[in-house]
């Protein structure tokens, strides 16, 4: 790395001391973020920073990121065509590789068309901004996912936030932006990726079919984890635009808009971060291609998968009330484990990682305040004796009282 110049703009800028000011209010409050390197393969036996352990904080729900026979079919296909798809898709980016892989999302989901992009966060700003605008009203659950909010914005229609899983509250949004005319869409998340729970998807959707709305829902972690959203949401239950993404359950990268014809046609003229964005790796495509494949020929991962859910939840249980943590209720493998204070999930964080177990520690912003949390995430690929293991390691760890401040 070059070393600043003395006397350049960078040396002491303004930004840099307006930034530095940042960076340390955050680390006062307990909100400073860090990533820790992983060496090998993102398994549930993982190694961090040199550290062997255990993680319950991916949301590869399936264990198929390190399987091996998605890793054999993207390698397969990176030796046939190379790594870049080296444009965008309406260029000559448009590989074989994506058109199976949405063909068979498509079969998957029993929906006409499905449309690839390069990640979850792409095609919630591609597909929000392309279907709404300024005339228009988007309804939408206070605890979406961020990229369903920043899409929202982005839109510029009129952003009306809901109180959580509130279908009532839907409903009478819905009349108010009736009465303000333009088109309406509901936005909500499937299953709420920091609280666990599940959307009622067939109330939105009838409160949508009565009142000209769309419904668009995000099933970032539900697809691959529960039955396809064709036996969810058959016939008249299906959302009108489903989005879900690969690099979860799947345990590839990317993700996908599914729809009727016409949905995907317009897709593909304005969602400008698919229009113009590079295509994503062909060998990728591949790889979730398999990943799809394994999920509808081996059903024994989703069973195992709500095996470890309640073998988890039985444990905590079974450790009585005197907990420095409230289990929500919570059917999905998102398990969180409400701490309140940021140091205190932070201390509990860390005590667990010195046991062997990675657990990340959720602050604001991404949660509520006074609602941090350790966000257990269940995987198919975990041991019941891994995960008596986390259960006996949370119940000896220690937490200082509430209000004793930073922790070290
Ligand atoms: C992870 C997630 C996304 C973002 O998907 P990426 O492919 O990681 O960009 C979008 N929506 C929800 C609900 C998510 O959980």
């Amino acid at each position: 790395m070059n070393a600043p110049v003395a006397g350049s703009p960078i040396a002491g800028s303004e930004l840099d001391a307006r930034l530095n000011r940042e960076l340390e209010r955050l680390r006062a409050a307990d909100l400073y973020r860090q990533r820790r390197v992983i060496d090998g393969s993102h398994g549930v036996r993982l190694t961090v920073a040199g550290k062997p352990c255990v993680s319950f904080c991916s949301n590869d729900y399936l264990g198929l990121a390190s399987d091996p026979r998605v890793a054999e079919a993207g390698r397969a296909a990176l030796a046939r065509v190379g790594t870049g798809s080296g444009a965008a898709a309406l260029i000559s980016g448009y590989n074989g590789e994506h058109a199976r892989l949405e063909e068979a999302l498509a079969d998957y989901c029993g929906r006409a068309r499905v449309l690839l992009f390069s990640s979850g966060w792409a095609a919630n700003l591609g597909l929000l901004r392309a279907l709404f605008g300024k005339e228009d009203t988007l309804i939408c659950d206070e605890l979406n996912h961020a990229s369903l909010i920043d899409g929202a914005r982005l839109s510029g229609a009129l952003y009306v936030r809901v109180p959580h899983a509130d279908v009532a509250a839907v409903d009478a949004a819905l009349s108010d932006a009736q009465g303000r005319g333009g088109e309406i869409g509901i936005v909500s998340d499937s299953i709420f990726s920091m609280d666990g729970d599940e959307a009622d998807v067939p109330a939105l959707n009838r409160l949508a079919r009565r009142s000209g709305a769309s419904l668009i829902v995000d099933d970032a972690h539900g697809f691959g984890v529960l039955p396809s959203p064709a036996l969810r949401y058959p016939g008249a239950d299906a959302p009108e635009v489903y989005v879900a993404t690969l690099g979860k359950s799947l345990g590839a990268s990317g993700a996908f808009v599914a729809g009727s014809e016409a949905l995907i046609e317009f897709l593909i003229q304005r969602a400008r971060t698919w229009v113009f964005s590079t295509a994503p790796p062909p060998a990728i495509a591949a790889a979730a291609r398999a990943a799809l494949a394994i999920i509808r020929a081996e059903p024994e991962h989703q069973a195992r998968l709500a095996c470890n859910i309640a073998r988890f939840r039985a444990g905590i249980g079974a450790l009585g009330d005197q907990l420095p943590f409230e289990l929500m209720a919570s059917t999905t493998p998102i398990q969180p484990l409400i701490v309140g204070d940021a140091g205190r999930a932070m201390a509990l964080s860390r005590q667990l990682f010195e046991r062997g177990y990675w657990v990340a520690a959720i602050r604001p912003p991404t949660v509520p305040a006074g609602t941090s949390r350790l966000r257990v995430t269940l995987s198919a690929a975990h041991t019941e004796a891994q995960i008596d293991g986390l259960i006996e390691a949370l119940a000896a760890c220690r937490l200082p009282a509430i209000g004793a401040g930073a922790v070290a």
